[in-house]
This record gives C-alpha cells, structure tokens and sequence, in this order.
C-alpha cells in the first residue's frame, strides 16, 4: 500500500500557505482507515482572508483580462491537472479509496476536461437583442450584458471530490469570477494540488483560495455566513441545502444546488437484458455506490424479474474489493467508518423489514492493510414494499432494491413518487416507448439505454429536493454571471 508518514495540508489564501498554529484534523485512507495527512482547520479570520483576497483579486490583473486571455489561462490550469496526473490519481484514491481504474478514467481527466470545456464557452455566448417601439412613437434598442457575479464560495462533497469541484470552480472562472473552496474534509488533498497548479499557470493571486474545515461551526459555516460571498454553489446532501440556503437568505445571496437523489431505473421486458445488466452493474456499484448519479431502486418488468435479479447478483459476486492501487480491483471502500455504519443501519433494517437479501447485507472481512478499512458488501434486495425507508431515503451505498411492474404507467408512477428529481434511467428496444417515457419522468437527467454518460454541454442538475438550477454548458451563466439590461433610446 502506499503508506509514509501524514503530511500538512495547509489552507490557500491570496496564493500563499496560511502559516501558524491552527487546529487539525485527520484526513483518513478509506481503504486502511490510515491517517494519510493532518489538515489545518481554517478560522473564522482565514476565511475573511481567504474571501478578502478573492475580492481584491476581481479588481486586479485577474479582472482586466480580456475573454480569449481567460480562455488560455483556463486550458493552462488542464495542461497543469494533466501535467501532473499521476500526484492528483495517488491523492485523490488515498484520499476516496476509489480504484484505479476508476479514478484514472474518470475523476481526474474530467478535472482536466473541466477547464477544457468551460475556457471558450463565454465567448461563444450570444446576448440579447430587443428593438421596441417607444409609447412616443420612437425606437429604442435592448441589449444585455454579462458580468461576472463576483466572488464565488464553491462547497464540495467528498465522493468526486476534483471533478465536483472543478466542474463548479472551470465556469466560475471562465466567466471571470474569483472563488474561495471549501473541499469535503474528508477528501482535501486535490483541491490543495489544484493550488499550485493555479500558480504555476500563471493564475493570479486570490483568484483561488482554499479553506479547510468541517461544516457547521467551521468553515462551511464561515464561509457561507460570509457577507462578501456574492453566490454560493454546493454539492452535497439536501439537509445541508438547507442550512446553506438558510446562511444564503442572509444578504439574499444566490445559490446552485446540486443534492440529493433516490435514483431509479426501469427495466422494460423487451430490453437487451444483456447490456442493461452491464451497465446497471455500473450503475449500482460504481464507486461503492457513491456517485449522486446512482441508482438505488430498480423497477423491472416482471417477465424478467427473476432473470434480471440474478443477473445481477452474479455481476455483483463478480465485483473484485481490493487495493485501489491494484488495476483489477473493481469495488473500493465507502467513505468513512461513520457513512459505514450509516449504510449498516440500512442493512440491518432491511433484513428486519422483511427483505430478501439476493446478496451481500453485511461487511466485507479484508486482509492484512485492508483489515481497518471501510468495506461494505455490494447489496441487493428485493420484496420490500414502495413505503419501506430502504426504497424512500438517499443510502449513499452500494445497495440497490429490485421490484418488479407489471404496465407502464405503473413504472412510471413508481419512479417518480420520490422526493428527489435527479436522475433516471430506462431500457427497452421500443423507440416510441423511450421517448414517452423519458417525457414523464421528474428528473433531471435521464438515460435511455445506458447510465452516466456525460456531454458537459448538457444540463445537469435535479428536480425537487435534488436541486436548484443547472450547471453545465451555458446554464452555469445564469448563476456565474450576472445578466443587465442596456435601453438606448434612439
Ligand atoms: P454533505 O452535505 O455532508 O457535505 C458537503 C459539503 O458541505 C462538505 O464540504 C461539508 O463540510 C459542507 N457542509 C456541511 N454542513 C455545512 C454547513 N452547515 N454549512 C456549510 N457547509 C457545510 O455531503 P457529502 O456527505 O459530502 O456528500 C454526499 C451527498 O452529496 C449525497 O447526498 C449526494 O447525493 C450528494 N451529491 C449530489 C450530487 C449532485 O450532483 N446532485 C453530486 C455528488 C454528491
């Protein structure tokens, strides 16, 4: 295992380390529950700094830069991420768990692409335009102006930690804001790399600011209460939402809410069952199930239910735990000994309720460096009714329940009776039968034959409790820019 004695991770502010005393906290493998870095919880203080900075950095170099000079600075910070793929790939699976194989095809090239995607869309972004007639019988011209929306505070979650992060922190910048984050304290390390990437690009000083700490009482909490934080985008749990939404009320500041989700895909009978296993496999399972994405119900058509309940059960056995650094291990640990113990209770409640356990329920026993680790068995359920806190409540966990239907407005229904509005998936041969549905399903985004497969041009964001607004292509200017109005009357 890849192991040495715990580093500092200190806060950025103004481009520089914050020096002095300040509390830690221990930044902690997942995979052997090691202590991987001691990291320096902001203060209250830091994060005036930290917000200060970003301010002073808007009326520096940073804010007189012309668009294209933006959109170069943006493809340097890629260049930087990929330059240094490697140092991001070890930190950022010491700090997840995740396997290799997942976090060097995902999390850290869409760090990269983050950039990539975000350096040319504002130019390309045409205004409005309105002529009008004047009650006098005059003309008069609308026009409308884009503005940076000033200093932005990005909080982020620990399950994708730079690619969350940089999905937020890539437009932000592109539209020329400056930004103070806050990464998960669970998973610190990248957005402290991201640091001197900024400054070996050439990214001016306060443009980007790291504060570490926890949420309430500490540096979410300090920095959301802020009062020179101009907008707030958070990714994360809807309670927290709440709270946020709460600190944002005060100075009645934007929010960009990325939250919670119960996802659920419906398996039509006439699907290529083959290719649905396949990818519900990733779906379920992919990052011990803690991608926001995820899908924790699955309805099935019920001349396949049983031929689909152990299809997946046996790709399920198939998943290889082991040490991420390994390029065939397939399945990493959860989180945290507490998010464990989290997603147990669900276990443990499920067996009482009444549920069939088709495979998994309980702990994984790992060996030698990987006996302390956070491993959790791939679950799946079946037989509990659509009332049961297993189908209704957000697990985070590699846990799915299957349940069979029997028509399509029943599938429908049953998809769409949750509080959340993320994501969706469906699968069937039938085209006009696709569209149909796709149509009726309260998410956000949905899939049809296949899962997570992502355009950065696209809308991404949820419905209901999963969220306020969009981010991708040009959604992320409705809240990283300001839009005016110009009337000239002629
Ligand atoms: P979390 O809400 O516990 O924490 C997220 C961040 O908010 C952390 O940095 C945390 O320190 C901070 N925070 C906590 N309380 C705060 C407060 N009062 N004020 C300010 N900041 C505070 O979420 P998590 O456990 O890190 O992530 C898992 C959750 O994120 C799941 O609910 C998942 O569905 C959701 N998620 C959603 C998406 C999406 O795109 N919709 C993506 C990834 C994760």
């Amino acid at each position: 295992m890849h192991g040495g004695s715990p580093s500092r991770i200190r806060n950025v502010v103004g481009g520089a380390h914050v020096e002095g005393d300040r509390r830690f906290f221990e930044d902690i493998n997942p995979a052997t529950g090691k202590t991987v870095a001691l990291v320096e919880e902001a203060t209250r203080d830091d994060v005036d700094r930290a917000v200060n900075a970003a301010r002073a950095a808007l009326k520096g170099p940073w804010g007189k830069l012309t668009q294209d000079e933006r959109a170069k600075a943006l493809h340097r910070i890629a260049d930087g991420v990929e330059a240094r793929f490697d140092e991001f790939l070890k930190a950022e699976i010491l700090d997840t768990g995740k396997p290799v194989s997942l976090a060097s095809h995902l999390d850290i090239p869409r760090g990269a692409a983050n950039f990539r995607a975000f350096a040319e869309l504002p130019k390309h972004h045409a205004g409005e335009f309105f002529p009008m007639r004047t009650p006098d019988g005059g003309d008069a011209l609308n026009y409308s102006l884009r503005s940076p929306r000033g200093v932005i505070a990005v909080i982020c979650p620990w399950n994708l930690p730079l690619l969350l992060m940089t999905w937020k922190v890539g437009p932000a910048l592109a539209c020329g804001n400056t930004v103070v984050v806050k990464p998960s304290e669970e998973t610190p390390a990248t957005a402290t790399l991201l640091a001197e990437v900024m400054r070996d690009a050439g990214i001016p000083d306060g443009v980007y600011n790291v504060v570490n700490g926890l949420g309430p009482d500490s540096a979410g909490q300090f920095l959301t209460e802020h009062p020179g934080v101009d907008g707030i985008t958070f990714t994360g749990e809807t309670r927290t939402g709440e709270a946020i939404m709460a600190a944002a009320a005060k100075g009645v500041r934007p929010v960009s809410f990325e939250l919670g989700g119960k996802n659920a895909g419906i398996v039509f009978a006439d699907c290529d069952i083959e290719k649905a296993l396949d990818q519900s496999v990733r779906a379920v399972f992919a990052n011990a199930g803690q991608v926001c994405l995820q899908t924790e119900r699955l309805y099935v058509e019920r001349p396949i239910f049983d031929q689909f309940v152990e299809g997946l059960a046996a790709r399920a056995a198939k998943q290889k735990p082991g040490d991420p650094f390994d390029k065939g291990t397939t399945f990493g640990p959860v989180i945290s000994d507490e998010h464990r113990t989290k997603i147990l209770g669900y276990y443990d409640k499920a067996a009482a309720q009444g549920a069939k356990v088709v495979s998994g329920g309980g702990v994984i026993e790992m060996e030698g460096d990987l006996a302390d680790g956070h491993w959790i068995a791939p679950t799946i359920w079946t037989g509990l009714d659509d009332d049961s806190d297993i189908v209704r409540e957000e697990i985070f966990g590699p846990c799915v329940h299957i349940a069979p239907f029997d028509s399509e407005d029943e599938a429908i229904a049953r998809t769409n009776a949750t509080e959340y509005g993320l994501a969706s998936m469906l699968w069937t041969q039938d085209l006009s039968r696709a569209h149909r549905v796709a149509a009726q399903l309260e998410a956000g985004i949905t899939w049809v034959n296949s899962w997570f497969l992502r355009d950065l041009r696209t809308a991404f964001g949820g419905m209901k409790h999963s969220g306020i607004g969009r981010e991708g292509g040009i959604h992320g200017l409705e809240f990283y820019t300001e839009l005016r109005n110009v009337c000239v009357r002629i």
